[in-house]
């Protein structure tokens, strides 16, 4: 028989580019200092009352039109009840499904391998973060700094059939978030969390009818795309081996932790634990009629996404699909492209050094873009140094090292190094013929046929030079000079 796997995604984002919280006045920053970012109603203290973020919803609705979401007539917002150290309200203000989210039922496309794949958006909604729980050895504290910091949960169709489909698209949905100016969208951060419903079905049966489709297990805050690779691997490969052995009937629907030590899933809940929520329309937040008009504004004010830029890049720029992928796949290294750019750096050449040496020594010394002192300028110096064949290309590579985390301009490095290429073609002719002077027997072999001396004879020139010729135009002029005699 053949088997489907079903895959359906529950993406939370914090939204970091507002000035402060969602339903709070409190700075919404990641600080490391705890209870640093904290206002009363934070902490829910009795007589405290929400006011909504209009900067926040609008970023939301943003979100809502990128995804082809339909955006709510009016705004509102429900409470979900439950019961938690570090829900201190003991209830989370959210969006359910009913009567309408800040987006539904949209449709977005990402790329897999070069292949376009669409995904179908059931909803996204804005609600409040909680606050978190540090656990010390001395005992464990809350710290309030996340709580309300707003956040938008994604919510998919179960239309990913593998583990590479489902971290593609939230690689996309990351990006889009960070071009679209809404939120650094950084798992370092905690700022993305994802919950992952994982199923099989018989893949003989028609998929388009949700009484086909297998029991579905839930794993919860899988907090690194890696990590929703692994867990979704984990959970196919665990329910195959019950499917193959005949204990389908032992796969349940639960909730399941991704324990990323042990590198499996592990119970937490099943489904008659269900907690029951007793969702009701938050009463102190009045209902918000969304204009047209605001909405139109909204619309016009999405910036270029990565997909536009993409565009640019190969059809205006000349480089590759390859490579003009590489780099839109982080707004950082899009943006240093362009800033290269604009400082009229040669577009291919520049591709190539970010996709090749910029991304290649971030990936082996294992940093991250914001860890470097390169800037946009030193690397358009650099290149222009190559093309003046002030430097060869293999010197080149030697100051990028070095000007990667160093501080120093290729200039300085240059210097320090003795490192300019000598090209001044003057300059090498008296080079040349000063190693034939020295070596009358090898001008007599030469003119005998033995032309490898040649060999020789240009490596007396790098040495003479300290390796600073440009090995090209001394063998070229050494061939010259040796005619001549
Ligand atoms: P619940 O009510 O348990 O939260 P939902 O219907 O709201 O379930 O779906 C939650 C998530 O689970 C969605 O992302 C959805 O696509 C996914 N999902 C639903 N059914 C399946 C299934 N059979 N297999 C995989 N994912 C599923
Ligand atoms: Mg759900």
């Amino acid at each position: 028989m053949e088997y489907r796997v079903m895959i359906g995604l529950e993406m939370h984002c914090e939204i970091s580019e507002t000035k402060t919280k969602v339903f709070s006045s409190a700075k919404n920053d990641f600080s490391e200092y705890s209870n640093n970012s904290v206002r009363p109603i934070d902490m829910a203290f009795p007589g405290t009352l929400p006011t909504v973020n209009k900067e926040a919803v609008r970023m939301g609705l943003m979100m809502s039109m990128i995804l082809g979401c339909s955006q709510p007539e009016y705004l509102y917002f429900e409470r979900k009840n439950y019961y938690y150290p570090d829900l201190p309200k003991g209830f989370q203000i959210t969006q359910e499904t009913k009567p309408a989210p800040i987006g539904s039922f949209g449709e977005f496309v990402y790329e897999l391998n070069g292949e376009k794949k669409t995904a179908r958006i059931n909803n996204l909604h804005l609600e409040e973060d909680s606050a978190s729980s540090d656990h010390y050895p001395s005992g464990s504290r809350i710290n309030y700094n996340r709580a309300g910091v707003p956040l938008l949960e994604l919510v998919t169709e179960p239309d990913f059939r593998s583990a590479d489909e489902a971290v593609a698209f939230l690689e996309a949905i990351r990006s889009i978030y960070q071009y679209a100016g809404i939120s650094e969208a950084d798992s370092k951060k905690g700022q993305v969390r994802c919950d992952v419903n994982v199923s099989i079905m018989d893949a003989s049966l028609d998929e388009t009818d949700s009484n086909n489709w297998g029991t579905k297990v839930e794993i919860k805050n899988v907090n690194s795309f890696g990590g929703v690779r692994d867990a979704i691997n984990y959970e196919i490969s665990r329910q195959m081996e019950l499917i193959h052995e005949g204990r389908e009937k032992e796969i349940e629907q639960e909730t399941r932790r991704w324990d990323e030590e042990s590198g499996t899933t592990i119970h937490m809940r099943s489904k008659v634990d269900a907690i029951d929520y007793k969702y009701f329309v938050e009463p102190n937040i009045p209902k918000f009629k969304i204009s047209k008009e605001w909405l139109e504004e909204i619309r016009k004010s999405i910036p270029k996404l990565p997909y536009e830029r993409k565009e640019t890049y190969i059809n205006e720029y000349g480089i590759t699909d390859y490579d003009a992928t590489i780099i839109v796949k982080d707004k950082k290294v899009s943006d240093f492209y362009e800033e290269c750019i604009e400082l009229y750096a040669d577009p291919k050449m520049t591709s190539n050094w970010i996709t090749t040496n910029l991304l290649g020594s971030l990936n082996k010394l294992e940093l991250d873009f914001d860890d470097i002192t390169l800037t946009p300028q030193m690397l358009k110096e650099l290149i222009d140094l190559v093309n003046s064949k002030e430097i060869s290309s293999k010197q080149a590579k030697e100051v990028f090292a070095d000007i990667l985390t160093s501080g120093k301009t290729p200039q300085e490095v240059v210097k320090e190094k003795g490192m300019k290429q000598m090209s001044d073609e003057g300059e090498i002719i008296k080079i040349a013929n000063e190693v034939l002077d020295e070596n009358p027997e090898l001008i007599e072999k030469y003119k005998n046929g033995r032309n490898n001396v040649i060999d020789f004879l240009t490596g007396q020139i790098m040495k003479k030079t300290r390796g600073q010729a440009n090995p090209t135009i001394a063998r070229s002029t050494m061939i010259k000079e040796i005619e001549k005699r």
